[in-house]
């Protein structure tokens, strides 16, 4: 076996004690005498599954008890409607900032059913930076402020959060969740694509404040109301029961690993290697605003497009694989999510010193 240090945005690694496990219980987990893709969702092996990743996910992220822990389909992007049609059934109305093609996303779709104020745009350098707000320019009546807290593509982050008082704050937590600690009180909802940060794809999480929930508009397709999920415990319908599965384990291992907080500094270190390695080649530079920097998406460019692509193409045949950049923004990025160990950042570090040095 041989496996590569995969720098995919996502869907991307997994944690290879996660797999094995996986790998070990694949055709009967347990004594259930069958595998977790074979299970009723409704079976009591099934229960002590999801319920266990619901107690790990509160235990992890510190949910308060006030807050309702979703596990659903549709990916990160069912969000970008559920969101507006649940959550601003009052004024139809909410502030976004818009800090790329997430946000953009997130936008268009709930003008679909709703007003949306376009607070503040990064637009103009390419979302190379978080826009400062002024708070003259948000709604007083909208029902939501949201904002894409960890831009995967550009690589940006939200470090000082808006303040915005009474009005509940929703963020896209996708490409950052659990990599560094969060406090989950300060936001009406968040939620996460899982195939970033949590497990495979196929499965969202979503964290939301309970009176936040039961307002959804009258034509909200009932797969889409947060209340049904909510009351049926995210057993309305059959759930993703693998990913979820998967997403326990890599739970487990965050847990193993000494929590979030441990997680953090680890990932603080990796981001660190690169970014120092970055403010101090001659060749490579980063392409975004030192403070608004993530610890999860790095991208970064030489000022030659041959040479991006030459870089890439050896980076490959030396194991270190997706590091091609955004069609939007060019060039590399290398996206270090929990599971890349600080051994491939460092390795990738010492190959890119290498092939400066070989291509000055
Ligand atoms: C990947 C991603 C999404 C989209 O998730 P899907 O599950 O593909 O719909 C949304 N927001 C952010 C920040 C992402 O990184």
């Amino acid at each position: 076996m041989s496996r590569v240090y995969n720098f995919s945005a996502g869907p991307s690694m997994l944690p290879e004690e996660v797999l094995k496990k996986a790998q070990a219980e694949m055709v009967e987990y347990g004594k259930s005498g069958m595998s977790v893709m074979e299970m009723s969702h409704r079976s009591k092996d099934y229960e002590e599954i999801i319920f266990g990743c619901e107690a790990l996910v509160r235990e992890l992220m510190h949910v308060p008890d006030n807050y309702k822990v979703l596990f659903l389909q549709g990916g990160g992007s069912s969000q970008f409607a559920m969101i507006p049609l649940n959550l601003a059934s009052k004024n139809k109305k909410c502030d976004i900032v818009i800090t790329g093609q997430w946000a953009k996303k997130a936008a268009q779709e709930a003008e679909r059913y709703i007003t949306v104020n376009k607070v503040a745009s990064s637009a103009d350098k390419t979302f190379s930076y978080i826009p400062k707000l002024d708070k003259n320019t948000f709604s007083k009546d909208a029902d939501y402020f949201y904002i894409c807290m960890n831009n995967t593509i550009y690589g940006t982050k939200w470090n000082n959060l808006p303040e915005t008082g009474d009005i509940p704050l929703i963020a896209d937590i996708s490409s950052m969740i659990m990599s560094e600690e969060i406090d989950v009180s300060k936001f009406g909802l968040l939620f996460a694509g899982a195939q970033k940060n949590l497990g495979p794809a196929g499965v969202t999480l979503v964290i939301i404040r309970e009176d936040l929930i039961g307002n959804a508009v009258d034509i909200c397709p009932t797969m889409f109301n947060y209340q049904i999920h909510a009351d049926n415990q995210s057993l309305y319908n059959t759930p993703p029961t693998y990913s979820i599965y998967i997403m326990k384990l890599v739970l487990e291992w965050i847990k193993e690993q000494g929590g979030v907080s441990a997680v953090q500094k680890v990932n603080e270190e990796k981001a660190k290697i690169l970014y120092d390695f970055l403010d101090n080649s001659q060749m490579f530079r980063g392409t975004v605003a030192k403070e608004d920097r993530s610890l999860m998406n790095i991208p970064f460019v030489t000022d030659d497009e041959d040479l991006n692509a030459k870089f890439i193409k050896e980076a490959k045949e030396a194991g270190f694989v997706n590091l091609k950049g955004h069609r939007t923004v060019g060039g590399m990025r290398a996206s270090i999510y929990n599971a890349m160990p600080i051994e491939g950042v460092k390795a990738l570090v010492e190959f890119m010193a290498k092939f400066e040095a070989e291509n000055k």
